[in-house]
């Protein structure tokens, strides 16, 4: 079986240390193993990327834009294969994996603006014949860490910015789906990076932990779950890094009598059980705000999510695929027991599901049923934790101030929405909430290329949020010029404090 390495200093770089299976999780078998970096390994892509930085840091931003200009089309250019190896590692459909490679190359053609954002910020005349500026230089060698779930798309929240701004990077990827991320590196040598500048790591906590402890490695962008976030950022800063952890989430929609039913219950089954569930923004609480409207949204969404096209993601048209790994499909079926245990009402049970051609065997699959409870309460478990998987929790309340404080009392607050046709409930909802992402009729609010992503509360650990704007300022570190060219001679020394009074 091919045993997956690395990509350091410009090349691939074949490892067998502690080799671990890499499975399809639509056939439920290994297709290939990944080794895990030794500390010497993710050390020696660390002194790669030290290597590389000085050159890169001088090469002009317009320079580093045109390589992301070709990198954009060598992506779409080989988006079936990178779309082929998510599917066939991370078991998402098609549709929706081509849908994360687009999204990752929207933040490239952001980067591709490097010029413009790093232009500065200029201040004439601040006081007599003296001009202060900003300047924004790259912090050096950063490093990105990145969970299963895009195992394109979030690698390319982090490194095409990083990179713009004249830093160079190591990328950790997940483990579970290690392939497309080697592509990516792969096409960006293509595109004409210089060697050093990206390089990627496979590996896990050893390789995790030398990135954050190392003292070549000025900054940490994590994405994955929220005790290893929570970890990442108090390591991290610890040895005086930089660090932006983005953690988990349990995202709440409102709806509210008045919304458009049908175009709510639409948006609801494709971000509730989209990707079965494991994206970080996915849907998996609806806050009903009256018995009747939610009496009336679980009668429509039964049958949805009874007839969710379930199979092997490689094939077109369907809904969802199979869960990441065989532990975390057993995790997610523990919380449907649990849920049912704690006096939910399991209106669409999962647990059953078959899927043809996938009944067991060499081609059993990690599969499990979209699942649907009603009249969840907030003190049970499949309210309180975050369960990434095909599993919608409807909870009743009874007003609009009720859902604001149920959402307000969680841990999380990475997104949310409401469905409603009124403005001003809209309004005060959007005002109020407690949560970073908030959308109005729009499921998944996830903000494009030239804002910014991230949540609020436990959601993310650290003060910027990922790619757009904030990205500028999280791979850069200001330094403020001030400047004259004294004309009129010799001048006193001055012992009051220098001011324009
Ligand atoms: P994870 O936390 O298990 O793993 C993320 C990364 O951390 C991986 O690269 C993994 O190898 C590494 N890691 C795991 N355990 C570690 C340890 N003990 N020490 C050091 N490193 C360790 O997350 P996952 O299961 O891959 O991804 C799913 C989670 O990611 C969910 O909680 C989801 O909400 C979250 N997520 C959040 C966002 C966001 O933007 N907030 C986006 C995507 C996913």
């Amino acid at each position: 079986m091919t045993i997956l390495g690395h990509f350091i200093d410009g090349r691939a770089v074949a490892d067998t240390h502690r080799p671990q299976p890499v499975f399809n999780p639509a056939l439920g078998t290994p297709v290939r193993e990944v080794a895990l970096a030794s500390k010497a390994t993710v050390e020696s892509a660390i002194a790669a990327a030290e290597a590389a930085f000085p050159a890169w840091r001088k090469t002009p931003p317009l320079k580093r834009a045109r390589i992301l200009f070709k990198y954009k089309e060598l992506l779409e250019r080989h988006a079936d294969r990178i779309v082929a190896a998510i599917v066939e590692e991370h078991g998402k459909v098609w549709e929706d994996a081509h849908g994360e490679l687009a999204r990752g190359i929207e933040v490239v053609e952001y980067a591709c603006g490097a010029p413009e954002f790093l232009k500065g910020e200029h201040s004439r005349d601040v006081g007599p014949e003296i001009d202060s500026w900003s300047e924004f230089p790259p912090l050096g060698v950063v490093a990105g860490i990145t969970p299963f779930n895009f195992p394109a798309m979030v690698p390319m929240w982090m490194f095409p910015m990083a990179i713009a701004c004249g830093n160079t990077f190591v990328l950790k990827p997940s483990e579970k789906d290690p392939s497309a991320p080697l592509i990516l590196a792969e096409l960006l040598a293509e595109a004409g990076l210089p060697a050093g500048v990206f390089n990627v790591v496979n590996g896990d906590k050893e390789a995790v932990d030398t990135l954050l402890t190392d003292p070549r490695v000025q900054a940490v962008s994590f994405v994955g779950s929220t005790p290893i976030a929570e970890y990442i950022y108090a390591t991290g800063t610890a040895h005086g890094k930089r660090v932006q952890a983005l953690g988990g989430a349990k995202n709440h929609a409102v709806l509210m009598p008045d919304a458009d039913l049908d175009n709510a219950v639409n948006a609801i089954m494709g971000a509730a059980y989209g990707s079965c569930g494991e994206r970080c923004m996915a849907i998996s609480v609806v806050v009903a705000v009256g018995d009747a409207v939610a009496d009336a949204l679980v009668a429509k969404l039964k049958p949805k999510v009874e007839a969710l096209r379930i199979g092997n993601g490689a094939e077109r048209g369907l809904d969802m695929g199979p869960l990441v790994t065989g532990a975390h499909r057993d995790k997610v079926r523990g919380y449907i027991d649990a849920g049912a245990e704690e006096g939910a009402e399991l209106v669409v049970d999962g647990r059953g599901l078959k899927v043809a051609g996938h009944e067991g065997g060499h081609t059993g699959g990690f599969f499990l049923g979209g699942t649907l409870f009603d009249h969840v309460k907030p003190s049970m478990r499949i309210y309180r934790e975050e369960i990434f998987g095909p599993v919608l929790a409807v909870v009743r309340v009874q007003t609009l101030e009720e859902a604001i404080a149920l959402i307000d009392a969680h841990e999380f607050g990475n997104g949310t929405c409401i469905f409603t046709r009124d403005g001003a409930v809209a309004r005060l909802f959007t005002d109020r909430v407690q949560v970073g992402m908030v959308g109005v009729n729009v499921p998944l609010p996830v903000p494009v290329a030239c804002q910014s992503f991230g949540g609020w509360k436990r959601s993310l650990f650290g003060d910027l949020y990922a790619y757009g704007p904030d990205a500028v300022r999280f791979y850069t570190r200001r330094k403020t010029l001030t400047q004259r060219w004294p004309s009129a001679g010799i001048e006193k020394a001055q012992f009051a404090f220098p001011s324009n009074a």
